[in-house]
């Protein structure tokens, strides 16, 4: 499918990032409406109401399905209509959503034993004035002093086995699961941090429990103590999962990157030969194996699985995977690993960045010319993969994968080649339109490419060629524009400088959106500094700075990742299977959630210490 300009069709800012959509007739309606909660979160003064509301809260959820978890939105859906039958006000809102979570989550909850539990205790707990205790990388070390009520919870959950972090932050904590030391989260939090967390921890199918803190503010803040106790020392197990979660297959795709997995997928070729032969072998199996989210492998094997009926979305948290999923979608998911780690070898040397996941890149440590013998030996070793895949009962399976590989990777050449020709005589030509097609070639191919190989591995999928290219499309475009804005920001982990991407003058949407809502001063500022190849980075970052604030560049950008969104949630709405559909949402809500402003404790290296 081709990719048109009026795809990318530039509106005003909207009012609100409201995305608007009929509900259809389900019990659970298909489109998803966003809305911003946060000035509803009031907990309710009294003790009483709050017990009153939550025992009807645990009333309200005994009648829910359980199958799979359910999103925010829905979420927000069921808890209005709580509070509207009860004929509470709508400034409860937060509150009963996370009453409404807990009690749809609290008995598989209390079926995790206590060591694969994690406590989360706010800082805003401890005994401002006094308090002993010093951050180091995993938050406050809390010193049990006994000056406030974090020894208490400390010591009984650590004697009972627990994991205790006096931290805040869901992609902490998110990060944690995933790596596989705990299976659920008992967190006590504001309604500010929970609203964050409930995004992707209940997306992502963690079983949690939480208790709000009274109030936001931050200090002199309290909670009702006996609801920690309501389930920290209880266990009750059952005898097997009930509703559908992301992270058994989240864990998976981990540990195909993990010995003894690696090993099976991806056998060394030379090993006993002559050092000087290996090398290039051995370093760049460590890069594969080494670092990154894996979510693309992920999509592979979350694809198969709902092309398969969903089942391993049931599966134990701690339960290994490798068994149930054929080599074949394994190598493909390592496969698309290998294309994409290949993919950052070479634009880190186009770039010219200096980190990757927090190291040295690779052209750095060992010179361009064997970083680019790297990244091609890892085209090499993907295509072997692809090659190696055994589909006895569809024997065109893996041409059509092969076939939708290589049109990913000649998008993505195609993509970096315009993004190079651009940056390399930089003008005021550039168009909204012309931005977002480099990342429609740049981004999507690769979504495309996993999504494609899990599907078409677990059957014949006609009917969902052009879904799939359409979807990935907006998915990639979305997340590309929400990269921009995080290189505003920065992001915590492989960035070092903020707006890098402005200083290097890549052709962004940013910039884009720059060139056309300025007006004749301001594009003659913009055409300066596009000029001023020797311009000092700090210069150039705060003229780009003052042009897009002027021009309001970044609400655009903020509404067209909202854009994104809604198209392809319109998209994974049309589709009949549940499973499919399911992934599909959860993909859309993963890769286009809003980043959460990253606390100051996450920015010191909280984050890189657990996630790298
Ligand atoms: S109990 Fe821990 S957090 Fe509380 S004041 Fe003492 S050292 Fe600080």
């Amino acid at each position: 499918m081709s990719i048109m300009p009026q795809d990318f069709e530039i509106n005003e800012p909207p009012s609100s990032s409201t995305v608007s959509g009929e509900q259809q007739g389900n019990s659970r309606p298909r489109k998803r409406k966003r809305r911003s909660t946060s000035h509803l979160k009031i907990v309710p003064e009294s003790l009483d109401l709050r017990e009153l509301i939550k025992s009807a809260a645990e009333q309200y959820v005994s009648q829910l399905p359980r199958e799979r978890p359910f999103s925010k939105d829905e979420l927000e859906a069921m808890s209005r209509d709580f509070l509207a039958r009860n004929e509470w006000p709508e400034k409860y809102l937060g509150f009963a959503m996370v009453l409404l979570g807990n009690f749809f989550w609290k008995r598989q909850f209390l079926a995790i034993p206590f060591e694969r539990r994690m406590l989360l205790l706010p800082h805003c707990l401890k005994h401002a004035e006094g308090c002993p205790a010093d951050y180091d990388e995993f938050g406050l070390d809390c010193e049990t002093c006994g000056a406030c009520s974090i020894a208490d919870y400390k010591v009984k959950a650590e004697q009972l086995g627990y994991k205790v972090l006096v931290a805040e932050g869901s992609p902490i904590v998110l990060k944690i699961i995933v790596e596989g030391y705990v299976d659920g989260i008992l967190g006590v939090a504001c309604l500010n941090v929970l609203e964050k967390a409930i995004d992707k921890v209940l997306l992502a199918g963690v079983p949690s429990y939480a208790v709000p803190l009274h109030s936001g503010d931050c200090k002199n803040t309290s909670l009702d103590e006996p609801w920690v106790w309501d389930v920290l020392d209880k266990y009750e197990p059952l005898p097997e999962p009930c509703t559908a979660s992301y992270v058994p297959l989240m864990r998976e795709a981990k540990r195909l990157f993990d010995e003894p997995s690696f090993e099976e997928i991806v056998p060394i070729v030379r090993e006993g030969k002559a050092s000087l032969l290996t090398k290039t072998e051995e370093i760049s199996r460590f890069w594969l194996a080494n670092g990154g989210k894996r979510f693309r492998p992920f999509i592979t094997l979350a694809a198969w699985d709902a092309g398969t009926g969903g089942d391993l979305t049931f599966a134990e948290a701690t339960e290994p995977l490798g068994s149930r999923i054929p080599l074949a979608v394994k190598k493909a998911a390592v496969a698309i690993e290998a294309f994409h780690k290949a993919s950052l070898i070479h634009d880190d040397i186009q770039d010219e960045d200096e980190f990757r996941y927090g190291e040295k890149t690779l052209h750095l440590s060992h010179g361009i010319g064997p970083a680019i013998n790297f990244g091609d030996f890892l085209i090499g070793l993907g295509y072997r993969l692809l090659a190696q895949c055994r589909c006895e009962n569809d024997p065109t399976a893996i041409e059509d994968i092969v076939q939708k590989m290589s049109h990913a990777h000649i998008k993505l050449c195609e993509g970096q080649g315009a993004e190079m020709s651009w940056t390399a005589a930089p003008s005021m030509e550039l168009t909204p339109v012309d931005a977002l097609q480099i990342y429609a070639l740049k981004t999507s191919p690769a979504f495309e490419a996993a999504l494609y190989s899990g599907l078409r591995l677990a059957g014949p999928i006609e009917q969902y060629d052009e879904m799939i290219t359409t979807f990935c499309r907006h998915v990639g475009v979305g997340f590309q524009i929400l990269n921009d804005l995080k290189d505003w920001q920065g992001d915590g982990l492989n960035k070092v400088i903020i707006g890098q991407d402005a200083i290097a003058l890549r052709p962004t949407v940013l910039l884009a959106l720059a060139i056309k809502a300025a007006n004749a001063e301001q594009r003659e500022e913009l055409a300066a500094i596009l000029q001023d190849k020797h311009d000092h980075a700090e210069r150039r970052l705060q003229r780009l700075r003052m042009i897009f604030e002027q021009t309001d560049v970044l609400q655009v950008a903020e509404s067209l990742v909202a854009k994104s969104r809604d198209r392809a949630e319109a998209i994974a709405d049309e589709v009949e299977s549940e499973s499919l559909r399911r992934f599909l949402y959860f993909l859309v809500d993963t890769v286009l959630a809003p980043e959460e402003e990253p606390t100051p404790r996450e920015q010191a290296g909280l984050v890189d210490l657990i996630v790298n």
